[in-house]
């Protein structure tokens, strides 16, 4: 899919085409320009040969359906995914990603472990966006939330993902609201920044997985440079100008970050927010990689929610979706 040229193709044509052609694309979904009706046949032949619709994909299916992962080839042969996840109020959530895997290197996440292959282009993230609504629009069904959660890191690819965010919710084309979507950050300060000033509804979460400089080095070696008293003084500035919540990503690793003391740390940092009650924790389950983690157990996870809360921190135990299919958080990578 390319609509970059679209202007050449269209120079001959009345100016409403356009319009036309975004629709089909952006409002319609369509896989197959045969199937818009209203275009003439010279025209729907031009399309077909320079502007395919076609998304390479893989889809796999799990949890009697609710659980699709997508692999999309790339033109240039990579790989990336993306998993639409549909919950019990029948809501669905695409979670995207937005670098061919990633630089960052986190110890704990597939996507990590992998290595960093390129950035995507703000169309090869629209196109997953595209191949779900695809599907569920044969459901009758549409994409109801996204989330940059998949491979890589959504503020070190910064001017496509927006790129891709001004798409999602220009009203000519896929007019999503801003609340809808959700941006997930390993702790990029000036991508954090950036979010605050451009897109101040935008949600925001950060993952902290550790309250400890020390820790949190072991798991994500960039924090050394995005320490969390920067992290947090990027946070305060999004506070400030959003007033809105900040979510804490917290992946539970048995022994390693889910002790009573590192509970506490957690809540020490929390507590030193002005606005510490725009701060909610979720707790997620470890999904198995390569590395030697465990998932820290049920119970542990329960008591460490109720630490946090009987310090009115508002935390929630994040079920994990798509471990079946290999497509939950952090298991993604590209082979
Ligand atoms: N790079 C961004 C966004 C992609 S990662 C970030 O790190 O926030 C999306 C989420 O998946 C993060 O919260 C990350 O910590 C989590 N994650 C990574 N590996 C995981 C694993 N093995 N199990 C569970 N969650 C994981
Ligand atoms: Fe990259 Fe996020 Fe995985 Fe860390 S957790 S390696 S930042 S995708």
């Amino acid at each position: 899919m390319n609509l970059k040229n679209l202007s050449t193709i269209l120079e001959k044509e009345p100016r409403f085409r356009f319009k036309q052609i975004q629709d089909a694309v952006y409002k319609q979904f369509v896989d197959n320009w045969g199937d818009v009706s209203n275009l003439p046949k010279n025209l729907v032949a031009n399309l077909k040969e320079n502007y395919p619709l076609k998304i390479n994909a893989e889809i796999m299916s799990d949890n009697g359906g609710n659980t699709k992962k997508a692999i999309i080839r790339l033109n240039d042969g990579e790989q990336i995914e993306a998993v639409l996840m549909r919950n019990k109020q029948g809501k669905n959530t695409a979670c995207i990603s937005s670098q061919a895997g990633c630089p960052i290197g986190c110890v704990f996440c597939a996507t990590g472990q992998s290595g960093f292959k390129r950035n995507l282009q703000a169309e090869e993230i629209i196109n997953q966006i595209l191949l779900f609504a695809r599907i569920l629009k044969k459901e009758d069904a549409k994409i109801d939330r996204i989330v940059f959660m998949g491979m890589g890191e959504p503020f070190l690819n910064w001017e496509e993902a927006k790129k891709a965010i001004e798409t999602l919710l220009d009203k000519d084309k896929f007019g999503f609201g801003s609340r809808h979507i959700s941006i997930s950050t390993i702790g990029v300060t000036e991508g954090i920044r950036a979010l605050a000033k451009e897109f101040p509804q935008i949600n925001l979460a950060v993952s902290i997985h550790s309250a400890n400089n020390q820790k949190r080095e072991e798991l994500a070696g960039i924090n050394e440079r995005y320490n969390l008293n920067r992290i947090k003084k990027a946070i305060e500035y999004y506070l400030s100008i959003t007033n809105r919540k900040v979510f804490f990503e917290y992946v539970m690793l048995d022994n390693f970050n889910d002790q009573g003391e590192d509970a506490r740390e957690l809540a020490r940092y929390i507590q030193s927010f002005d606005k510490r009650h725009l701060i909610h924790v979720n707790l997620i389950a470890y999904n198995k990689t390569l590395a030697e983690f465990k998932a820290s157990s049920g119970e542990t996870q329960e008591k460490f929610k109720d630490f946090l809360e009987k310090n009115h921190i508002s935390t929630t135990i994040r079920k994990s979706f798509g471990g079946e299919v290999v497509g939950a958080c952090g298991q993604l990578k590209s082979f």
